[in-house]
């Protein structure tokens, strides 16, 4: 029989195993439980619908073995199999290949040990402990079994094998024990029992073992004599079936740590017991981080479906709305029909009933984090502030008031994070608007040279610095009745009626020369303005309307960038009390056009440079400045 490669990227992740020096090689068992239960919880289900499969759900059992003269361990389950195709699909690819890319950019022991740790890795985790694998299974409807065997990196086969029950069966060679690791404790039915307690303890089909217990000896009372008994080892109540009040911090994190393969440990636990026209439990988790592919689309959103303690769906997407698509967890409901289809499944009143208390409950939770833990919910922002705003944009603001008080914003007068209603609150009476600056860091928008002059009236300015955020602020054009207003925009609306004045004076004053330096710059500008929110600086770029400079950058940025893609109106704002004003008003009146010509020109190119975009003639603005120099 000739060997099989593996997929390039299962052997790598192989060979993550085999050589591993992950100390907790011990969660290979938790995951050769859980496909077990997995399987098991497909023809259950199957059973339920399909009068054919003859199996009760007493029937349903994983059985754990050791025989340790031979150091085997042996995993069987009498779910639904795998034919021979699947033994060969299943095992031979490895279906989590986006953790690899991981592999790819750092090797190190460390990184080791966050992949095994934060995507759980699956059957592959069996290499961790054995130096040999054989997997025999029968699928359900099928009367031939096959087995599948590899003693690591260098291949598998699939050959055909003898299997009476429809289910799979895995065993391991467990490895000899070696200086740096102890591969005998797997050879013992204690540390085996009490792993599968500690970490599979709520799967819901029974674990068996066979344990040897003590008794006395019939008819004495002193003599003691060991026996064998099959026993179920696990619990098999799921956590969300327990009260509350039952439960510790730990045992919630374990659950969320094992069930989702998660690494973190979840920021907030919402466990809800709805009980009315439809009843249900809820288990959900808020995690601490993103997945590794959650701002892809790769990632599937959708909670754990289960309908009376049977598993209807491993994520089911209706329950959950696109704005907390971080959730995790489980949804358990007697009212849900186990008869119901997929598809018929999304058209169902119960659910949409669920779907929409979770919502509401989910909010209300992450308010009150807000409200009463600032610092964790500023932990949850980092990770998933970009989603509630990516959501909110994409309604097109139709959920601005579910969530527009759950967005943060960086402000500049601490740098600190803060809520629009603590930005508004904090406004004095005379602030008209809502003012911020868009770009890439909030560093670099400090430097901006409009933020000082609305900076110097006492007003605060939120820092935008994700590229959906000035989009987010057009949609969400207000807040409590005050207007978002970029710093960058031709109206910051912060003279007085006399200054205004002076500046319309003085702006009509010099029409001629803004009209000169607009020829100069030849459609770069749509116009040259004297400036009323300049102070040190001479010039400054800002756009008319609504589509603004930030916004041309980030959808220049994207790819396939059409050719007449939106550009923002620039305008060219000129400061009339900088001494480079003076130099131009003076060369002007003495009719030097061709200064007049360059100092616009130069003065554009700042601008740009300012703005963070560059100069279009890198050569030409360097002469210029030689120039000047000489
Ligand atoms: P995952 O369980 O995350 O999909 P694994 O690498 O653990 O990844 O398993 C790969 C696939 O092999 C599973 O999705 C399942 O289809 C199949 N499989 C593994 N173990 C069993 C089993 N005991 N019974 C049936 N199918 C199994």
């Amino acid at each position: 029989m000739a060997k099989k490669q593996f997929k390039t990227e299962s052997k790598r992740m192989l060979d993550l195993m085999i050589n591993s020096i992950y100390t907790n090689k011990e969660i290979f068992l938790r995951e050769l439980i859980s496909n077990a239960s997995d399987a098991i919880d497909k023809l259950y289900f199957k059973s339920l619908t399909d009068q054919s499969v003859q199996m009760n759900r007493d029937d349903f059992k994983i059985d754990v073995s050791i025989d340790k003269a031979n150091r085997l361990l042996k995993v069987c389950d009498n779910g639904i199999g795998m034919t021979e195709e699947e033994l060969d699909k299943n095992l031979g690819t490895i279906a989590k290949s986006g953790s690899l890319q991981f592999t790819n950019e750092n090797e190190t022991d460390e990184h080791d040990v966050d992949i095994i740790g934060q995507f759980g890795v699956g059957f592959y985790a069996a290499f961790m402990v054995a130096d040999r694998v054989e997997v025999v299974s029968r699928a359900y409807g099928s009367d031939k079994a096959f087995k599948w065997q590899s003693t690591g990196a260098d291949g598998y086969t699939v050959t055909e094998a003898e299997k009476d029950t429809v289910g799979t069966e895995i065993t391991l060679h467990i490895k000899e024990s070696t200086e740096e690791a102890d591969y005998d404790r797997f050879l013992d039915t204690y540390t085996i029992s009490s792993l599968i307690k500690k970490y599979s303890d709520y799967i819901r089909f029974p674990i068996r073992m066979d344990m040897e217990r003590s008794r006395l000896k019939e008819g004495s009372d002193s003599e003691y004599e060991t026996y064998t008994e099959n026993v179920t080892v696990n619990s098999m109540i799921p956590l969300w079936k327990k009260n509350k009040k039952d439960i510790t911090k730990e045992e919630y994190e374990k659950f969320y740590q094992e069930t989702f393969s998660a690494y973190d440990k979840p920021l907030r636990v919402i466990h809800q017991k709805a009980e009315g026209t439809t009843s249900y439990q809820a288990l959900l988790f808020i995690p601490e981080k993103a997945d590794y592919n959650y701002y892809s689309k790769n990632f599937e959103k959708g909670l754990a479906l289960y309908s009376s303690g049977v598993k209807i769906m491993d994520k089911c997407a209706d329950l959950l709305p696109d704005c907390f698509s971080f959730v995790k967890g489980v949804v358990d409901s007697e009212d849900l029909s186990l008869n119901i289809s997929r598809e018929m499944l999304q058209q169902d009143r119960q659910l949409k009933v669920i779907a929409h208390a979770l919502e509401k409950k989910i909010k209300k939770e992450l308010e009150e984090m807000l409200e009463k833990e600032r610092e964790t919910y500023e932990r949850f922002w980092k990770a998933f502030g970009l989603q509630l705003k990516f959501a909110l944009y994409s309604s097109f603001g139709a959920e601005r008031d579910k969530l527009q008080d759950l967005l943060l914003f960086t402000r500049a007068s601490d740098s600190k994070l803060c809520t629009l209603k603590e930005y508004r609150d904090a406004m004095p009476e005379s602030q008209k608007y809502i003012y911020y600056a868009a770009g890439e860091s909030a560093q670099k928008l400090a430097l901006l040279p409009q933020a000082e002059t609305v900076r110097d009236k006492g007003y605060d300015i939120l820092y935008l610095t994700d590229d959906v955020d000035e989009f987010l602020m057009q949609i969400l054009h207000a807040y409590d009745e005050k207007e978002f207003r970029s710093i960058s925009s031709d109206d910051l609306g912060l003279e007085s009626d006399e200054e205004k004045k002076e500046i319309t004076e003085k702006a009509e004053a010099n029409k001629d020369l803004f009209a000169a330096m607009q020829k100069a710059l030849d459609g770069k500008v749509s116009e040259v303005v004297l400036s009323s929110k300049l102070k040190s600086h001479p010039v400054c770029l800002s756009s008319k309307g609504a589509f603004t400079i930030e916004m041309e950058k980030v959808i220049d940025a994207m790819p396939n960038v059409q050719q007449n893609a939106p550009k923002a109106q620039r305008v060219l704002e000129i400061n009339g009390s900088h001494p480079v004003f003076n130099s131009l008003t003076a060369a002007f009146a003495a009719g030097d056009t061709k200064k007049v010509e360059n100092y616009a020109k130069l003065l554009y190119d700042q601008a740009l440079l300012i703005e963070g975009l560059s100069v279009e003639d890198p050569v030409a603005f360097s002469n210029a400045i030689c120039e000047l120099m000489q």
